[in-house]
């Protein structure tokens, strides 16, 4: 062994317990001929294949970890096109997710995210294509990743295809696509192109593979969280909805018996901290049985309708009415004395004199009259309201017995 080979034996020595200790820069003379040259060149390119592969895994483990920090798809895409460029090969990243609404029939594979250094983009984010009858389909149906080599040819053999078309258009030429898989269900597409044909044809595929499913967790993630955010969602609307349902009657709409009573709970406690009068007025439609009895049940619900609209209408802003029960209703007044309370009360029959209600079959309209017992006190106590309703219900008994259609005052204290 000469001094020369010697030296080089010590070189190649030293770059092996370099890259042992993972320094993967190592400096290597392989410039000559021989079997020694031959042995040099060899090393060089296994550093250089581990170096790539060091570096792929350190992108790889940044992609892991935005994932697990919770990072959203295009950022961690991002992440991916500026990390693996010089690793593997691509000129072009998309992502693309399944919209599975209705049948099969229907599905959309709906671009989410691309970019490119090709140039101009003609498949942009929104862009969406049926999946039946695509080429997607098969990788969809298989999981397996799809090689296409030369785009050209393939758009020739499909000239139906669109996407295809397109991709064609921004200067690509050949493409790998990898399923994205959530709970073993696929999802979506990912999609690495390359602006030289046949750039995939002997790619080791396990990085790109490796991608795909780091990515199909964030997408996975971010499905159930869209998920989670609509039942949020629904939520909130049911709970809107329950709150209204609670408050409100469901035949008339208008407020029932319990959140009325709780507004004119709140005007007494007004009233005695204020020294002012609470106004009420009980309302009930005259000989309603009558209607039920000559037109049905179901015409007696739209006549209630009517007169219940007729009197939120007739309602202003400082007094609000609920449905009582059955046929009667309950008007609560803040800040009004006796003569505030009968002119609101006589408003209020007048209203409801005024109203035709079609009903049967020829739709024939009827009327129907209002009576009303109302008052007026400042409140003495917390318990004030019963007080007030049962003597306008005294006074309401009156107008009753005093022939209907009309509106009594009562006294109180
Ligand atoms: P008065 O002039 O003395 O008030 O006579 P009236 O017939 O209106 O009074 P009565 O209390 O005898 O009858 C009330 C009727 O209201 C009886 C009941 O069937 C009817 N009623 C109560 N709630 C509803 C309802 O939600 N829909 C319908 N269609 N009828 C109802
Ligand atoms: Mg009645
Ligand atoms: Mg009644």
């Amino acid at each position: 062994m000469t001094a020369g080979e010697d030296e080089r034996i010590r070189a190649y020595r030293e770059a092996i317990r370099q890259l042992r200790d993972g320094r993967y820069t190592v400096e290597l003379p392989a410039d000559q001929e021989d079997a020694l040259g031959e042995l040099g060149r060899g090393l060089a390119a296994l550093a250089g294949a581990m170096h790539t592969r060091a570096r792929e895994e350190a992108q790889l483990q940044m992609v892991a970890e935005q994932t697990g920090a919770g990072f959203f798809l295009p950022q961690i895409l991002d992440t991916v096109y500026e990390g693996f460029q010089g690793l593997i090969p691509y000129d072009r990243i998309g992502c693309a997710l399944l919209d599975r609404a209705g049948p099969r029939e229907e599905w959309r594979v709906v671009a989410r995210w691309a970019r490119s250094s090709a140039g101009e983009m003609e498949i942009q984010e929104g862009y969406a294509q049926p999946l039946v009858g695509s080429s997607l389909e098969p990788i969809l149906d298989t999981g397996e990743p799809r090689i296409l080599n030369d785009l050209e040819e393939y758009l020739k053999q499909n000239p139906d295809s669109d996407s295809t078309r397109r991709i064609v258009a921004e200067g690509i030429r050949s493409s790998l696509t990898c399923p994205l898989v959530a709970q073993g269900v696929p999802v979506g597409f990912l999609f690495f192109s390359s602006q030289e044909p046949h750039q995939y044809e002997d790619v080791h595929l396990s990085t790109f593979l490796r991608i795909a499913q780091q990515l199909s967790q964030v997408v996975e993630k971010s499905l159930l969280f869209q998920d989670l955010l609509q039942v949020n969602q629904r939520l909130k609307e049911a709970q809107e909805e329950l709150k209204y349902l609670v408050r409100h009657d469901s035949l008339t709409g208008l407020l029932n018996r319990r959140a009325i009573q709780e507004r004119l709970d709140e005007e007494v406690a007004r009233g005695l901290r204020k020294g002012r009068k609470v106004g009420v007025i009980l309302a009930d439609i005259d000989h309603f049985k009558e209607v039920n009895d000559e037109y049905g049940h179901p015409a007696g619900d739209l006549v209630l309708k009517a007169v219940a609209r007729t009197l939120a209408e007739a309602m202003r802003s400082f007094e609000q009415v609920g449905r009582w029960g059955g046929e009667e209703f309950l008007a609560v007044l803040s800040e009004s004395d006796g003569e505030g309370v009968a002119v609101a009360a006589e408003r209020l029959r007048a209203a409801v004199a005024q109203v035709e209600v079609p009903v049967g079959k020829g739709k024939k309209s009827l009327r129907v009259t209002l009576s009303a017992g109302c008052v007026a006190a400042v409140p003495e106590h917390r318990g004030w309201g019963e007080e007030l309703v049962q003597a306008a219900d005294d006074a309401l008994y009156q107008a009753k017995e005093a022939g209907r259609d009309q509106v009594v005052i009562a006294e109180l204290g």
